[in-house]
């Protein structure tokens, strides 16, 4: 069987963590390869239910390996939190089912200070960051000015490049914005509070990840977020950090040479966006709020509530194309359940003219939907989980988005839990 990757086709939160847990039943291996603790993934299975923002959501499964790659923001701090968290609902979490990317940069605790600093001093510009320190790591990461993980292993010279490091940033802190500054003793508390626990587990995943291939173990990577914020693709400068694209996979994992010839699509039945930017098919007031409660749409990292509308056929078609999905999971059909009928954005207005492109960013903000509507089907469909069980409305919607978005959806789910799912 052939690598496959796991993406998200909109604006994140599409239920990737569902897939994942449920797919890794096929997979030995499981590699995030971009992002950070920033977004979260929420998983329901038999152990119960976590609230994952780093570790991969192979990390239930006995057996399973699973690797944070080089392309991952390392919160060590964050990292050893949600494992003692997890760790501490009876999962075992070990340097034989969890390994760190020795290529790996850290995230340092002054990139979260920045985040917010930055954030304050735009106010009402702000761009809805989750404050974890993503943006200002990532632009650290390409001016080559962070810390690998792997020179935990060489204390020396860590100690310099610290040194060095922290010079450097305490400048921007003090006299850009008048914070506090890092002291050597802060760093050392750090490095033995948090870097110490983790050291444990890095490794040269990529050696790793090419001897797993040679011996004809199953590779399955994981996104954080969706098309739509991807650094390059997305809509900027609405976006996140990194790639998010299934295409980053390989170069984010440390298997440059990795063959992803399976792309799993996660679409959700309807839109949710958390933070700022332009939102075209966004709904408002009681509409909005019933659609929000029904789907619980509040952020797993944050708790603020997410914004909503109804699924966005033109982004989403962009979506699956940047991502060269092969195949689409549609989830959270269940929540629809209780509309009469169901609103679809089919298209955008961009300069007086209907048009089904999603656009260049800057056109977005005074881009229109154009909404219609298909029809309800008012029951319950969590407990089925057959195509052939589905009402005929449900099926029409499923196919509809089909048609609309052109890749074949193979998955649907109707509920959190690890077995709501119809294959189709
Ligand atoms: P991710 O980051 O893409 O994994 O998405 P989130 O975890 O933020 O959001 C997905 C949420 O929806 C989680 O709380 C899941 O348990 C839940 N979920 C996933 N699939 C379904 C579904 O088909 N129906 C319902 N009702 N909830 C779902």
């Amino acid at each position: 069987m052939s690598n496959c990757a796991i993406v998200g086709v909109n604006w994140g939160d599409e239920g990737k963590g569902r897939m994942v847990d449920l797919l890794t039943e096929d997979y030995d291996v499981v590699v995030r390869f971009q992002g950070g603790g920033n977004a979260g993934h929420t998983v329901i299975n038999k152990k119960g239910k976590f609230a994952l923002h780093l570790l991969p959501s192979g990390i239930f499964r006995d057996g399973v390996v699973n690797i944070l790659g080089n392309g991952v923001a390392l919160d060590p701090e964050n990292l050893w939190r949600e494992m003692s968290e997890v760790m501490s609902q009876g999962v075992s979490i070990t340097p034989d089912n969890l390994m760190i990317s020795d290529r790996a940069s850290i995230l340092m605790p002054w990139h979260r200070d920045l985040d917010e600093l930055e954030e304050r001093r735009l106010a009402d510009k702000k761009f809805g960051s989750t404050k974890q320190g993503i943006a200002p790591f990532y632009s650290d990461k390409y001016q080559k000015k962070t810390v690998l993980a792997g020179e935990l292993f060489y204390p020396e010279r860590l100690k310099t490049h610290l040194k060095d490091l922290a010079e450097w940033k305490n400048l921007i802190l003090s006299s850009v914005y008048g914070a506090e500054v890092y002291t050597e003793e802060m760093l050392d508390r750090w490095l033995t509070d948090y870097c110490e626990r983790i050291k444990p587990f890095i490794r040269d995943t990529g050696a790793y990840l090419r001897d797993a291939q040679a011996n004809g173990k199953r590779i399955l990577f994981e996104a954080q977020l969706g098309s739509l914020r991807d650094l390059d693709y997305g809509i900027h400068p609405y976006t996140t950090s990194s790639n998010t694209l299934a295409a980053y996979a390989p170069i984010g994992s440390g298997f440059p040479g990795a063959r992803v010839s399976r792309v799993i699509g996660v679409v959700k039945a309807y839109s949710t966006c958390v933070g700022e930017g332009p939102f075209v098919c966004e709904m408002f007031g009681e509409e909005a709020e019933k659609l929000r409660k029904e789907g619980f749409e509040y952020g797993a990292k944050t708790g603020r509530p997410r914004r909503v509308g109804p699924i966005d056929l033109v982004a989403t078609r962009y979506g699956a194309m940047v991502q060269a999905a092969t195949e689409i999971a549609l989830t959270k059909l269940d929540v629809l359940s209780y509309m009469d009928r169901i609103p679809v954005c089919t298209g955008y207005i961009v300069d007086g003219k209907v048009t089904r492109e999603f656009p260049f960013p800057a056109a977005l903000d005074s881009a229109k939907p154009v909404i219609e509507y298909l029809e309800g089907w008012k029951t319950d469909i969590s407990s089925i989980r057959t195509w052939d069980e589905l009402p005929a409305a449900a099926k029409e919607y499923v196919l509809y988005v089909q048609r609309a978005i052109e890749v074949p959806i193979t998955f649907v789910s109707v509920g959190p839990e690890r077995e709501s799912i119809i294959l189709r």
